[in-house]
């Protein structure tokens, strides 16, 4: 009998695919006295040979699908395995302790593991190497135990991935052609992993609690990305049914995609700007496909998470460059590092906190360690003249964080100009709005900086104390609480009064259900994943201004999200 599991719907579409499960085997094992030394040394020589050869398909693998330097890391990784002391330092153990294999290889690599940790504070490479030495006894572990660790870089077939939490990385590493879609145990509609599946425009399902548990290796599974169900073990009916989903979805995508070089204009002609989010530049042949008219959100943080070490100027200005030139003239907004929250750097320790959500991150990181914003800038005003370039910072909290931000960037402004370099005299310096306080306070902010964007992923998070990665308490996460909508009014209404632009780049500028008020509410920009770029223009088309407006105060006036969707679909056809 078919099983039925449902979670949070966040990445359109259907997949039916068998189900390649993302889940790491359970290593543990027991201590043994041994009297066969040497049988034991054998072993783990046979699990280093395995696992070298695990890691060196997995590294071309890597090289043809994600290019040298993400590839990078798993040359790190054989090395740990060529050096010659990790090894005889194991079968010392072995020799002087009588132990077997696995307890000889954890107790050595414990301590080289504690020795690199306890140096990384001076030196962050210390810290990446621990990492890899961690990554690598799993693996070799995995080998001892006669386990198969999963490898999504060696995936050569369709499947649909089943675990229980994709981090960014994880994601980054899927392969299209064989990756069909994706369903996870926890998270929600706006954690990373969720926007990078919509980037990707792979179905996905997040937050089901039990994928792990009532999916096995192998079983067929249809994902509808559309609704947040799973089907699994379906019958001949079930996929006959969901194949024709997944062509009315195709169908629809191509009624969209004739709007591709139409302009986001609604039914009684106001012009809007509809633009795209983006992680990395290799994410512009979508931007470019589903024609957006500009970058609204490029997220710089991937550019320093996809490194093995601080990226340099040069290579910064690179990616800046390559972003602006290919937009050919079309505005584009660079939000400056946001790391921290769920983004780490490996070679950039920070420290243990209870919230990492509300700790140091961001704009914060970027003002104490002002070395890297500096580095940052530079790169983005060398860049400026290839294209219009808009910055923002993220996360910013208060005015005197804007203004130190803003100093900053003009010290290195005229530096660069001292130095004959030349800048753009028209970069456009913004903030995202993303803390309850700053929006509070728009009033005062929209009459010193060019424009907002509005980030809703985290504004509705902090605003409702409400996780936006946690599925226990994702029914509080709501994005049409009139709560929301007030601060989001009082945004655009802000940068209205001093005819500043408001844009949004969070998911919710992408939503069908806000965008009818959105309009009304007269925001400049929506900026979303690339791949929902031409239903929101569709759908644009079919709003009247003067009507939305009426809708927005509606809205903004009523009790509850529940009663704002069903405002906003008594009123509108949403499809
Ligand atoms: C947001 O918070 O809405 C946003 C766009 O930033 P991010 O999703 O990268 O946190
Ligand atoms: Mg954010």
């Amino acid at each position: 009998m078919t099983k039925k599991i449902t979670g949070i719907a966040a990445s359109n579409g259907v997949a039916i695919a068998k189900a390649y499960k993302l889940v790491d085997p359970d290593l543990s094992f027991e201590t043994r006295t041994i009297d066969d030394a040497q049988g034991e040394k054998d072993r783990v020589n046979a699990a280093f040979l395995a696992s070298k050869a695990d890691l060196e398909t997995i590294r071309t693998k890597a090289e043809a699908s994600m290019g040298a330097d993400e590839a990078e890391v798993f040359t790190a990784h054989i090395m740990v395995l060529e050096d010659p002391e990790l090894l005889s330092s194991i079968n010392d153990k072995i020799d002087t302790d009588k132990t077997n294999a696995e307890a000889a290889l954890k107790a050595v690599t414990d301590m080289y593991i504690g020795m690199f940790e306890a140096m990384a504070d001076d030196n962050p490479y210390m810290a990446e190497r621990a990492a890899d030495i961690r990554d690598v006894t799993k693996r070799v572990l995995s080998h001892l135990l006669g386990k198969d660790l999963p490898n999504p870089a060696l995936i050569n077939e369709e499947v649909v991935i089943v675990a229980h939490d994709m981090t960014p990385s994880d994601t980054a590493q899927l392969d299209r052609r064989y990756v069909k879609g994706f369903i996870t145990d926890v998270g929600g509609r706006t954690a990373h992993a969720a926007i990078m599946a919509r980037t990707l425009e792979i179905p996905a399902i997040v937050g089901s609690d039990v994928a792990t548990k009532d999916i096995d290796e192998n079983d067929m599974v249809i994902l509808d990305g559309l609704d947040g169900d799973a089907l699994i073990l379906p019958s001949d009916a079930e996929i006959a049914e969901y194949q024709q989903k997944g062509r009315a979805y195709a169908d629809k995508k191509v009624e969209w995609a004739k709007l591709k070089n139409e302009k986001s204009v609604s039914a009684d002609g106001k012009e809007f700007v509809i633009g795209a989010n983006i992680g990395t530049p290799k994410d512009l042949d979508g931007v470019i496909e589903n024609g957006a008219e500009g970058v609204g959100l490029y997220r710089t943080e991937f550019l320093y998470m996809d490194s093995s070490e601080l990226p340099t100027e040069e290579a910064q200005f690179e990616s800046y460059k390559k972003v602006l030139e290919s937009m050919d003239g079309k505005p584009v907004t660079v939000r400056t590092m946001d790391i921290g929250g769920d983004k780490h750097l490996p070679y950039l320790p920070l420290p243990e906190e209870d919230n990492p959500f509300m700790g140091y991150r961001a704009i914060r990181i970027s003002l104490d360690r002002d070395d890297i914003f500096r580095t940052q800038l530079r790169a983005l005003l060398r860049a400026s003249v290839y294209g219009q370039l808009w910055i923002m910072f993220p996360m910013v909290a208060t005015l005197p964080e804007f203004r130190a931000a803003r100093d900053i960037f003009n010290e290195e402004k005229a530096k660069l100009v001292a130095e004959g370099t030349e800048v753009s005299d028209d970069i456009k310096l913004g903030i995202m709005i993303e803390i309850p306080a700053a929006a509070v306070l728009a009033d005062k902010f929209a009459q010193e900086v060019d424009f907002f964007s509005i980030g809703t992923n985290d504004l509705i998070g902090y605003s409702m104390a409400a996780d936006r990665g946690n599925d226990r308490v994702s029914y509080l996460y709501q994005p049409y609480n009139p709560s929301i909508l007030r601060l989001v009014k009082n945004v655009i209404d802000s940068a209205h009064k001093y005819g500043k632009f408001a844009a949004m780049c969070g998911e919710m500028a992408g939503d069908p259900i806000a965008l009818p008020i959105l309009v009304g509410m007269g925001l400049d920009e929506f900026s979303m994943s690339a791949t929902s770029i031409l239903q929101a223009r569709s759908l644009m088309k079919k709003l009247d201004t003067q009507e939305m407006a009426q809708l927005a105060e509606q809205a903004v006036d009523s009790e509850t999200n529940d009663e704002v969707i069903a405002l906003v679909q008594a009123n509108v056809s949403v499809d």
